[in-house]
């Protein structure tokens, strides 16, 4: 099912002209109307009018979160004030947000993009979308819920959570498609065998999963669990949210909605694009958008590029599973966490020492766990216990409200976390995922 093949099938030669075209515009608007841009475009000596072909977007200066997050709220809003419709912002939970802003047209765009990747799970007006996807601030439970609006199909705006109540719904309201996490979709089969609801007899048939990583091994999983085809979708907020890019029935790559958002492959290093099917950093531009469009924003995501057309008879460039990120980020439920943001937090618990190590693993109820391994003081170990035990209540409150998750601490005794010589190893995850 392909939602819009006049730009989904349509001649690469014709999409190039459509993207220049955009972009041209887009350069233009951000040197007129943002003052952010305009300096960058300033410093990097280039003009819109040196924009003559799609290659030139390699003249173009990257956009990094930090900058997001130095103009926040409004410091790269491209349109009047009084036009935007409708704001959302990053889900990490710690530090200033990232601000996404939407003019009515922006949200059209979001809508068509997320049909398209509806249809791409072989969404029509005659399904029922459960979505599980969190409503509010996260762009997930609304982008998904525009997408399946502008297809016609029933929405069932669940939001996340409550496990026993989703899978009563589903079965009694026949839903046809699932929208959640790939980790909430396990932790719903194995809810469902243990109190007895039998996914083989409901209607649910497909599911769209994204908001984390995942593998080919997951995708498996859950596809034997819940006896559907699971879909991988990509997108983040700076971009605009869920849409960006879409599994087709081919589940061989995601298809990038290259209308609406350019993407480019970076070496990290050195910030040098890369050829089709070599790996590295993923880099979007926002062709369209009105309300806080973005030039060449860095990622952080590895993957790889390719073009041609699909065995679905898509033509659009499609972007591979990710092989993780060129920053020490961790996904945390859907959380996003930097070490470095424990390590902040522990310098200033008396009685620990600067040594720390982070363990991530699903735990059997295929939810993310966190153990945080800190060395104390000697002397606390000669101490009474009660000391140890107060501390690690300590540091586990200080965490969960400096990041936003629950994690387990274990405190050891100094010297007990190995030693690099090199860069600390400061992280074991352990997710298959
Ligand atoms: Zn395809």
């Amino acid at each position: 099912m392909i939602w819009n093949p006049q730009y989904e099938c349509q001649e690469s030669g014709e999409r190039r002209l459509l993207q220049l075209a955009r972009l041209k515009n887009l350069v233009e608007t951000l040197y007129s109307r943002v003052p952010f841009y305009k300096d960058r475009l300033d410093e990097a000596g280039v003009r819109p009018r040196d924009i003559k072909a799609l290659s030139d977007i390699a003249k173009l200066p990257f956009t990094i979160k930090d900058d997001l997050r130095e103009t926040y709220p409004y410091g790269l809003l491209a349109c009047p004030e009084s036009e935007i419709e409708e704001i959302h912002m990053s889900s990490g939970t710690t530090g200033v947000p990232v601000v996404d802003a939407y003019t009515r047209y922006d949200v059209e765009c979001w809508e068509e993009a997320m049909a398209r990747t509806l249809s791409g799970a072989g969404a029509t007006r005659h399904d029922t979308v459960q979505n599980c996807y969190g409503y509010g601030l996260f762009t997930g439970g609304l982008g998904v819920h525009y997408g399946a609006k502008r297809i016609g199909a029933n929405i069932i705006p669940m939001s996340s959570g409550n496990t026993q109540k989703q899978l009563m719904v589903m079965r009694d309201f026949g839903s046809t498609l699932l929208c959640s996490t790939p980790s909430y979709a396990l932790f719903m089969a194995e809810e469902a065998r243990e109190t007895g609801f039998d996914f083989k007899s409901m209607k649910i048939k497909a599911g769209c999963f994204g908001a984390e990583p995942w593998s080919e091994n997951m995708r498996h999983q859950i596809e034997v669990e819940l006896g559907i085809d699971a879909y991988d979708i990509y997108g983040l907020t700076e971009i605009t949210g869920p849409g960006v890019a879409f599994e087709c029935e081919c589940k061989d790559g995601m298809h990038v909605n290259e209308d609406l958002f350019y993407p480019e492959i970076i070496d990290s290093e050195t910030g040098l694009p890369l050829p089709d099917g070599e790996k590295g950093e993923l880099v979007f531009t926002t062709l369209v958008k009105e309300g806080t469009p973005l030039l060449r924003y860095r990622t952080r995501d590895v993957t790889f590029i390719t073009r041609g057309t699909c065995g679905c008879g898509r033509t659009t460039a499609k972007m591979h599973r990710l092989f993780g990120r060129t920053d020490d980020m961790l996904i945390i439920r859907g959380v996003n966490v930097f070490p470095s943001q424990i390590e902040h937090a522990l310098i200033e618990i008396e009685g620990t020492d600067p040594h720390y190590l982070i363990v991530v693993d699903r735990g059997s109820n295929h939810l993310d766990e966190v153990e945080l391994m800190v060395e104390v003081k000697r002397e606390l170990f000669t101490d009474e216990t009660k000391s140890l035990e107060s501390l690690k209540g300590k540091i586990e409150s200080v965490m969960k409200s400096k990041l936003g998750i629950q994690l387990r601490v274990k405190l050891v005794e100094p010297k007990t976390i190995e030693r690099s010589v090199g860069k600390a190893k400061r992280v074991i995850d352990r997710r298959s995922i």
